[in-house]
């Protein structure tokens, strides 16, 4: 089958069901058609140990790209909106709030798109045109409709995004104004979702995170490559990851694997913590009633961007947590506002309500015990504020109105002063 030579060493074996082990052809299948286990991209680690390193990453382009040898893309045709290769921050201020001397940001609202979205995505359309698709789609949070949307655009692809009708303002223009189809389902995610896999199977088109998801999902490794990477090639202790599907969760984990693996690192003692909002988290309750399978739930919650019920890689989540000798741990809306505004005030990141999930959660690690003072964490922050106000607009200050004066200015400055001096 095919024309590649059976002599051309190859980086990836096939697609690989994750439940059977049965093997397929690297295609736009993500469904074990034996057991219906999600099918993932198996890779020649021999192989690859002969073609990377950290100098030939190092010496890559400033995205996400520098770590194409790590992903599952074949040609030189890679779709760059300029994704990943984000900043990593060393958080003093934020460190000291909560007790720790050696706390980072990962500020993965410096994307195209502003959230972490624009990774998988980059990986999904690439793959997609390698696939010969005129159509690309997804089921949306928000955020994947924004980065869909806007790699569609910057491809000349059609585009057609599905999310759930109550999504913040901000995420419905942040698709619209790239001009896709934005179809509003009036429904939960789950629905927009199980509607979607019908579609999926009836029209020709790439669904990023259906029939490509095997492709898709792998973008999120970047993520983790880039955290060791920037740390100087050293893995943290601890990294706290906002869970929706738990597919990010998972796969900074497998990029923490595959970097031991392929000895870019020495030691691999990561352990790898999940985050939720209470209203919406049941990989948490899966954890902590050590579960096998995850219960799927009906999301109530202000976070949006994690409110999936029925979460497709949960149990993978779950496996990762703990064999890395993670937790889960899940917060309050309020704490998540808190986290919010906490992150802001004392970094200078206004983050979404994912992000706020993850700091309130690592406080309350750090209040638990579960984090040393003096280990190594890194808070992912996958999405920025500026798309969810509604969560934040009634919770901050408001604004002091004057007279376009000087005198106004100085009475109420002079007032101000002497408030809070
Ligand atoms: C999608 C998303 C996540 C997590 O997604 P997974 O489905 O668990 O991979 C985290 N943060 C933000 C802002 C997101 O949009
Ligand atoms: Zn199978």
């Amino acid at each position: 089958m095919g024309c590649i030579k059976e002599d051309t060493p190859r980086k990836m074996r096939g697609l690989k069901c994750r439940e059977c082990g049965a093997y397929y052809p690297l295609e736009a299948l993500h469904v074990c058609e034996f057991c219906f286990g999600p099918l993932e991209v198996d890779y020649d680690y021999d192989y690859l140990r002969t073609i990377v390193s950290r100098q030939s990453i190092e010496s890559g382009p400033p995205s996400l790209w520098r770590y194409k040898d790590l992903l599952p893309v074949e040609g030189e045709n890679l779709v760059n909106l300029g994704a990943g290769f984000t900043p990593l921050i060393k958080a003093e201020r934020l460190g000291k709030r909560l007790g720790l001397r050696n706390l980072f940001i990962k500020n993965d609202t410096a994307n195209p798109t502003w959230s972490f979205k624009d990774r998988v995505v980059s990986v999904a359309v690439t793959k997609a045109i390698e696939f010969g698709f005129d159509t690309v789609a997804c089921a949306s949070t928000g955020n994947l409709g924004n980065s869909v949307a806007a790699h569609a655009a910057h491809t000349g692809l059609r585009c057609f995004i599905f999310i759930p009708a109550d999504l913040e303002l901000g995420k419905v223009i942040g698709s619209l104004i790239y001009n896709p189809t934005l179809v509003a389902v009036k429904g939960n995610y789950d629905e927009v979702n199980r509607l979607c896999a019908e579609i999926a199977s009836t029209m020709g088109w790439g669904f990023v995170n259906i029939n490509l998801r095997p492709y898709y999902a792998e973008g999120s490794k970047t993520l983790g490559f880039e955290v060791v990477e920037q740390l100087g090639w050293k893995a943290p202790d601890h990294i706290v990851v906002p869970m929706a599907s738990g597919s990010l969760l998972t796969k900074v984990w497998k990029a923490l694997k595959e970097l031991h693996r392929l000895g870019l690192i020495d030691e691999l003692h990561t352990k790898v913590h999940g985050a939720q909002p209470e209203g919406c988290s049941p990989i948490v309750r899966a954890f902590k009633e050590n579960a096998e399978f995850v219960r799927p739930v009906k999301p109530n919650t202000i976070v949006k961007s994690l409110a999936i019920g029925n979460p497709a890689d949960g149990i993978y989540a779950l496996q990762a947590m703990r064999e890395s000798g993670g937790v889960a741990e899940a917060v309050t809306d309020d704490e998540v506002i808190e986290g919010i505004k906490l992150l802001a005030e004392t970094e200078g990141i206004f983050t979404e309500t994912a992000g706020g999930v993850t700091v309130a959660v690592l406080k309350k690690l750090v209040e638990q015990g579960i984090i040393g003072s003096d280990e190594t964490v890194v808070a992912l922050i996958t999405g920025c504020g500026l798309k969810t106000q509604e969560a934040v607009s009634d919770r901050i200050a408001q604004p002091i109105v004057i007279e376009p004066n000087l005198r106004a200015f100085q009475e109420r400055f002079a007032s101000l002063t002497a408030a809070t001096r």
